[in-house]
């Protein structure tokens, strides 16, 4: 399904409650069957609910399975179209199930773990460069699949100054600061965390804006999903720096 069919898909439905924005932390739910599209042994299914982070922001999507008595459906990707969720994959048992229909999905943990500890590692390598070289930071992408990265606007930093990103961020992993989320008014966002990047980037008016803060670190606008505390991170290594036209990769993974 290209685009455009996925727009038809999702035509009229209401915006997908994203669960995992309550709770980072839970793996299995129930929701209600809203709309479907086989395609062989394929299939699109959109819930009312979900758990399954789409692959955007950075992250790539959840992978797990959504059952019923008698259907299982292994989910490869999610999309997110128009603030609805489609979940895509290989039907495993059964049919098609019907629109009203309850299904449970439970999400592959491991690897949604790392993606969150990825992703505050992420927030944390911001302040610290942004710390080391005592200005901010701009991120233009970032990848938290494999090989995972940011990207960082401006020309590569030395290895004096990856190390002492790297002290930092050893330092802060090892104090173990709270990492919480806020959902602010625009007006409270940036009278709050004027210094938030990229709050030119946000769409304006929007009822509220979800806010990633990391005790006495930063606060960044994200629609992710996070550890509650930098010790979870583990340990974080930096590895390559890949320079480009103004701009520069940053690779790093967490280890256990
Ligand atoms: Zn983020």
């Amino acid at each position: 399904m290209d685009r455009m069919d996925l727009a038809k898909l999702v035509h009229g439905l209401p915006k997908t409650k994203l669960s995992f924005w309550e709770d980072s932390y839970r793996r299995t739910f129930e929701a209600s069957v809203l709309r479907s599209h086989r395609d062989g042994g394929r299939l699109y299914l959109v819930l009312d609910e979900t758990l399954f982070h789409p692959k955007m922001g950075g992250q790539p999507a959840d992978t797990g399975v959504i059952r019923s008595e008698g259907f299982r459906l292994r989910v490869r990707k999610v999309m997110y179209v128009s603030g609805v969720v489609v979940h895509f994959g290989r039907i495993e048992q059964g049919a098609e199930p019907s629109p009203g229909e309850r299904v449970s999905g439970s999400i592959d943990w491991d690897m949604r773990y790392k993606v969150m500890r990825r992703h505050t590692a992420g927030h944390l390598l911001d302040y610290c460069l942004s710390e080391t070289i005592g200005r901010p930071v701009y991120t233009v992408e970032s990848w938290l699949g494999d090989p995972c990265y940011t990207a960082y606007k401006g020309a590569a930093p030395n290895e004096t100054v990856l190390s002492k990103v790297q002290e930092t961020a050893d330092r802060l992993i090892r104090e173990g600061r709270r990492v919480w989320i806020e959902s602010l008014r625009w007006s409270e966002l940036v009278s709050r965390y004027p210094e938030a990047p990229n709050l030119f980037r946000l769409p304006k008016g929007l009822p509220s804006y979800r806010v990633v803060v990391i005790d006495g670190c930063n606060a960044v606008p994200c629609s992710g999903t996070h550890v509650k505390d930098l010790s979870e991170i583990g340990r974080l290594n930096l590895g390559a720096v890949e320079e480009s036209k103004g701009f520069f990769k940053l690779y790093y993974d967490v280890y256990p």
